[in-house]
Parts: structure tokens; sequence; C-alpha cells
């Protein structure tokens, strides 16, 4: 009662709800890392251990939002897709944006000992974030692909710059040289000047990383004769496959099906 002449703030409030039957994507992108993974000195041009703590916060994001049915994850960002049946705070935008940020930077934080043992955490880090509606589970393959083909072109053009700073050239050099040469001149000179064959290195550097649930299959105990007795369980898992083509999609149907 007392409160009600004041009330009429709330009418100032936008409605920021998605609108319906729309896939919903947050992604998130680590602010300054650049410097960020200077000030930390991550190994250059791909840090294992600061990759696999993005991937360990992207796994306990989907395990503690079901709605949550894919991520995928390259470099400094991550890519959350929500089914489009979602009702997750009414499908309120700054919501399931605000959430989606404040809750993957708390994981980034709490389990960076678990990754850099040896590192002190030296400031804060911060992401961005953003949220996009896609109306069609096709569309979402595609905004994975790009994210996924991305990956790959900015993977092979640093594995041939740090290996050119690495061999004496200053970053500006490294630069000069490889302007305007092609993906196969790429993966020329990484083989003859380096001994590097590109196909060869970490499919987590290669394809990045993707997270859902699959049906995997654990052995629960042993029974009195020895034999395992196993049950097939609904897991969220990490992998770094090729999701451009339509294998990882024709055979996970599941994952985007529309209702
Ligand atoms: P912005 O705030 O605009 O995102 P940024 O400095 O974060 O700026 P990005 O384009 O997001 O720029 O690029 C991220 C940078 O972070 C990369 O260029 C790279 O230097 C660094 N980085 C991120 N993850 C790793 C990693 N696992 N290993 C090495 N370097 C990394
Ligand atoms: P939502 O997730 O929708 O924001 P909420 O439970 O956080 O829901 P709010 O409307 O944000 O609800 O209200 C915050 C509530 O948190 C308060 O009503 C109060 O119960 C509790 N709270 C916040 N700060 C304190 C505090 N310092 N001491 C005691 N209780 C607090
Ligand atoms: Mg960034
Ligand atoms: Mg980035």
């Amino acid at each position: 009662m007392a409160n009600s002449k004041y009330e009429y703030v709330k009418k100032f409030e936008a409605d920021d709800r998605l609108p319906p039957c729309n896939w919903i994507v947050v992604r998130i992108d680590g602010c300054h890392f650049h410097r960020f993974s200077a000030d930390h000195e991550f190994e250059k041009p791909n840090d294992k251990n600061a990759l696999n703590l993005m991937n360990s916060c992207a796994v306990s994001m989907l395990e503690h939002f079901p709605d949550i049915v894919f991520a995928y994850g390259v470099s400094d960002e991550y890519s959350f897709v929500l089914k489009e049946t979602t009702q997750f705070y009414q499908r309120r935008a700054s919501k399931i944006l605000s959430l989606s940020v404040s809750y993957f930077t708390s994981l980034y934080v709490m389990k960076w000992k678990e990754f850099f043992p040896n590192k002190e955490l030296k400031a804060p880090p911060s992401f961005d974030g953003r949220v996009i509606c896609y109306p069609r589970g096709k569309i979402i393959q595609d905004y994975l692909a790009w994210r996924q083909v991305d990956c790959h072109i900015n993977n092979q053009y640093n594995t041939c710059f740090w290996n050119l700073v690495n061999s004496g050239k200053t970053e500006r050099e490294a630069q000069e040289f490889l302007k305007g040469t092609q993906s196969k001149d790429k993966n020329e000179l990484l083989f003859q000047q380096f001994g590097i064959n590109y196909n060869e290195l970490p499919a987590m550097f290669r394809k990045g990383s993707c997270v859902y649930r699959d049906k995997v299959e654990e052995t629960v105990k042993q029974d009195k004769g020895g034999n395992s007795i196993k049950r097939t369980r609904n897991k969220v898992v990490l992998a770094h496959i090729d999701i451009v083509g339509p294998k990882f999609w024709s055979e996970h149907q599941y994952i985007l099906e529309e209702e």
C-alpha cells in the first residue's frame, strides 16, 4: 500500500522478451584477452590450459542450464544454443544474457587454480555477450559452421605467424610475409619450413570445442561373476569434431529437433 505511489516506475522497464519459436544463441567473448593472455603468459598460438579452462566452464554451463542444447567454443569465445521452446525467464533477453555471462565468468574465476595451479590470476577477467534469435535449426547449423570455419582460418594463420616469429622474424615481418597467402600456401609453408603437418595438430586447435548431451554407456558395478553391469546415461560431453559437414548433425538429430 505505502509503496503504490512509486509503483509507476516499473512501467519504464522495456519488455525484452525474445520472439517464440526461435532458437536463441548467446555468444560470449573475453574482454581484451589479447592483453589478458599476454599478462598470464598464455602459450602462442594456442594455450592448452586456457582452452581446457574455457571448455570446463562450458561443460558446467550445460550441467547448470538444462535448456542449453549445444555449445561451441574457440579462443576466448563460446556460443551457447538454447532450445527454441525454452521458457527460461520468460525468454527475457537481458535476464538470459546477464545470467549466462555472469555465471560463466564466475566459473572461470573459480576454476582458474585447477588449470593454472602455478599462475596467480592477476586481473579480473570479464566477458561481453550478445543474444541472437534464429528461426530455424538449419540456420543454427550454419551459424555454428561459420564459427568453426573462422576457427580454422584463424588457427592456420596464427600457427604460421607464431612459427615465423619464433624462427626470428619480427611480428611485422611475419605479417608482411603472410599477406595474400592462400590456405594451400600456408600448409606448404608449415610443412616445408617447419616440418609441421597441419592436419596432425591437436583437433582442439583445428576444430574448436563442442559441448552437448550424448548417450554414454557407463559401468555402474561388477556382478558376482565379475561381469560389468552397464547402463546408458545422458551425459554432457566435450568433443573436437567437424560440425560443418552433415555427418554430425545426421547422427545427433535430437539436438536441433523442433517441436
Ligand atoms: P575484445 O575485447 O574486442 O574481444 P580481444 O583482445 O579479446 O579483444 P579477440 O579478437 O577476442 O580480442 O581475440 C582474443 C585474443 O586472446 C587472441 O587474439 C589471442 O591473442 C588471445 N587468446 C585467447 N585465448 C587464447 C589461448 N587459448 N591461447 C593463446 N592466446 C589466446
Ligand atoms: P531474481 O532471481 O528474479 O532476481 P531474487 O530472489 O534475486 O530473484 P530480487 O527481487 O532480486 O529476488 O530480490 C533480492 C532478494 O534477495 C531480497 O528480497 C532479499 O530476500 C534477498 N537479499 C538480497 N540482499 C540481501 C542482504 N544483504 N541481506 C539479506 N537478504 C538479501
Ligand atoms: Mg575477446
Ligand atoms: Mg575473441
